[in-house]
């Protein structure tokens, strides 16, 4: 082997790969892991790549190589490519790649104690506190202790008297092994042809990307699962990314059901230990069933079979930081890269890829129908302006009986308000004076339940003042519009026999809090559920017959050119969770638009006449799915030289014919934590190559001084 010369990524922002020279005695492969000098430093890196060519200059030894299986070679092309497309430095994507270092380790092992079977009768009652205790076993002494109550040297004198056994095992065992084969749900014979078109499209075993387009409950979930089933049976892992709130609910039950083994779930909020489980377990190909948010695209499987993007359209699936990406574009590309099958799923897809459905790049599947006789939700509007509620309320008198009719049937409604808190703004009647977020350009929100006043932008928060910061007027301060709190205050005065709730992050923080209320809601426990956006995915609560949007005007309106996409979007789910068993289901939407296409489209059922509108004002404008678009926000401590600097960088755009450019003008949230925001817009045509100009621009800025950054945002998802 004569090879000379290594290319090796560091997990850091610098522009590329080094050149190393690799010593005769260490053999190597694309993706292994290295300990390569820099500075003064041993630092970890991959290889990239590797060639013969006689280095032209001195270059530094590679010290080491792991005995860790290498990367894939589609992912090292994945990284090089999310980099190219998203204009971030490799290295930044290598780092979301190696989210758990200790996973290039063997797992630690541990001493864990399973009882013997023996149970004689008379034991101390400690001792039988830990053989009663339950498991699971094997368990760490500390682990049993804890469940039992009891101290963990207890358990050591138990192994001494032959009740427990103990063993030195792997921390981090493998993962069960779904069952492909166990019997899903009797499929209608609209789900059993989309379920064989995607089977089919598994069997192919190359690139293919499908729309699975079908109405909230109409069973998408079941008709992909025999995808994924199809997958794991040919020995293949299989990916599902999920918006992150489906994540910490129910969700993963189901799969727990249909394939008789708890996926592997990766999102934030698991732990360090879990982490690096998952993440050798899935370089190892022995992780076969993984359910994760948006940085799960980034394991590094060994032998990817498909990948499902469930809830396309979602919003959650854009990073907006560090390296800002959408994982449901770059779910597409890596399948690509993979030349395996992705399967993109919604009850309301994107403008994108409906799009590339039409043009024939996405195959489309269509399930027109929920099974059964289950009918989807009528949607109706309340005309705010003829409905006005009394001062100081929200809710008008037709959304009221519509709940008292569910209360007097024993039926469950939902009050959808996208907003957390109390009230989204606090007011001084003395002064006119409103409470700001101190460094940001946001107003506080008043939170009843914790008594704070809470910016949503940073989550700074203090205690809700009882005068007016500014004049000092007692008792002055009041409160302007509703958030969940006050919707909730307000049904419960209309009905003050219901037994109502909140759902939303503040109210229910932790997984544990928020399963209970959802199985709450599921048990008919509830009569009124408040909610925000978490109550929009995915649930059954077979009584919930009402849903009530008590703002269908909130998402409207502003600088997003997809304002009005999702606003329909999320309507249609939020209606959607109504009448998902055996009975009728009816959505209200409280609005002061009710002509609004969006709304239109709506209460005629018909997507098509909201689809055709949208579309036709897209490509007039050229925006996106019939141009291109890019975001840069530059950011800065000071206005002035933040202005500056996004002038300067405005100076040097690269000339090329089918690319505009607007601004820079003020971000619509000027300031963000202390920093000013100056926006630009690119918009581009459809042949033109967005990342490769952003990329040629960006390198034509030399000096950015410290404290100052210039992000870019290609395809962006956010105006604010
Ligand atoms: P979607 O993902 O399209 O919203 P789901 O797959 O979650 O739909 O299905 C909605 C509900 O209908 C679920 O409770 C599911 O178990 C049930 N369901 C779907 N298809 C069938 C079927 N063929 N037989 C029985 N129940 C079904």
């Amino acid at each position: 082997m004569g090879l000379k010369n290594a290319q090796i990524l560091f997990p850091v922002n610098v522009p590329g790969a080094f050149d190393y020279a690799v010593p005769d005695h260490i053999r190597l492969d694309r993706g292994a892991f290295v300990f390569a000098p820099i500075g003064k430093q041993m630092k970890l890196g991959v290889v990239m790549g590797l060639d013969e060519a006689e280095p032209d200059r001195e270059l530094k030894e590679i010290a080491e190589v792991k005995a860790t299986r290498p990367l894939p070679e589609p992912m090292l092309d994945f990284i090089d490519w999310v980099a190219g497309y998203n204009v971030a430095s490799p290295g930044q994507v290598l780092r979301m790649v190696l989210r758990s270092w200790k996973a290039l380790d063997p797992s630690p092992v541990a001493t864990l104690y399973e009882p013997t079977g023996e149970r004689p009768l008379n034991v101390t009652p400690a001792r039988r506190a830990a053989l009663d205790e339950g498991g699971p076993f094997p368990a760490r002494a500390s682990d049993i202790a804890k469940r039992a109550g009891i101290s963990a040297g207890v358990i050591k004198g138990m192994v001494k008297a032959g009740l427990m056994r103990a063993q030195e095992r792997p921390v981090d065992p493998p993962f069960e092994e779904p069952d492909p084969d166990i019997a899903g749900r009797v499929l209608s014979p609209a789900q059993a042809m989309a379920a064989s078109e995607l089977v089919t499209q598994v069997r192919k075993d190359s690139y293919s990307a499908s729309l699975l387009d079908g109405v909230t409950g109409s069973g998408k979930t079941e008709v992909y699962f025999e995808a994924v089933a199809e997958a794991l049976r040919q020995g293949r892992q299989v990916l599902i990314l999920v918006p992150e709130i489906a994540l910490t609910q129910a969700g993963l039950s189901r799969f727990k059901q249909r394939f008789g083994a708890e996926p592997v779930a990766w999102h934030s909020a698991i732990t360090d230990m879990e982490r690096r489980r998952a993440w050798r377990e899935v370089v190892q190909g022995r992780a076969k069933l993984v359910v994760g948010a948006r940085s799960a695209l980034f394991l590094p499987f060994a032998k990817l079979g498909l990948i499902v993007v469930d809830e396309e359209h979602d919003t959650s699936f854009k990073q907006e930081e560090g390296v800002i990406y959408n994982a449901r574009d770059m779910a597409v590309l890596r399948a690509r890269l993979e030349d395996r099958p992705v399967i993109l799923a919604s009850a309301t897809p994107s403008l994108e890829s409906l799009h590339n459905a039409r043009m024939g790049r996405y195959a489309h599947i269509v399930l027109p129908e929920r099974p059964g006789a289950i009918t989807l939700p009528d949607i109706g509007l309340i005309d705010m302006k003829t409905h006005k509620p009394e001062p100081g309320s929200f809710l008008s008198e037709p959304m009221v009986q519509a709940v008292a009719e569910r209360i007097s049937r024993g039926e469950q409604s939902l009050l959808y308000m996208n907003r957390r808190g109390y009230a989204p703004l606090i007011l001084c009647k003395a002064c006119g004076e409103r409470l700001r977020s101190p460094d940001t350009d946001s107003w506080l929100v008043e939170h009843r339940a914790t008594g704070r006043a809470v910016c949503h932008l940073t989550g700074f928060s203090m205690r809700m003042p009882r005068e007016c910061p500014k004049c000092g007027a007692k008792d002055g301060l009041t409160s302007i519009g509703p958030g969940v709190e006050r919707i909730a205050d307000e049904a419960q005065t209309h009905f003050p026999q219901a037994r109502v709730e909140i759902l939303s992050s503040d109210t229910t923080a932790t997984p544990d809090e928020i399963k209970a209320r959802l199985g709450r809601m599921e048990r008919g426990e509830i009569d009124i559920l408040v909610g925000t956006q978490m109550v929009v995915k995915g649930h059954n609560f077979p009584k919930l017959t009402f849903v009530g949007v008590v703002d269908g005007d909130l998402l409207m309106g502003g600088a997003d050119p997809r304002a009005g996409e999702r606003t329909y979007q999320t309507l249609v789910q939020v209606a959607g969770r109504a009448g998902r068993a055996d009975k009728a289901g009816e959505a209200l939407i409280q609005t002061h638009h009710p002509d609004h296409e969006a709304l239109q489209a709506l209460v005629a059922g018909d997507r098509e006449m909201f689809v055709g509108v949208e579309m036709a004002m897209r490509d007039m404008l050229g925006l996106p799915p019939f141009g291109r678009l890019a975001a840069v926000i530059v950011w800065g401590p000071d206005l002035k030289k933040t202005k500056e600097l996004a002038k300067d960088f405005l100076s040097k755009a690269p000339r090329a014919d089918g690319v505009e450019i607007l601004g820079p003008s003020e971000a619509p949230i000027a300031r963000l934590r202390g920093l000013y925001r100056r926006r630009l817009f690119i918009r581009a045509d459809p042949g033109v190559n967005l990342s490769k100009y952003m990329t040629a621009w960006r390198a034509r800025q030399k000096r950015i001084p410290a404290k100052y950054k210039i992000q870019i945002d290609i395809d962006p998802q956010s105006f604010v």
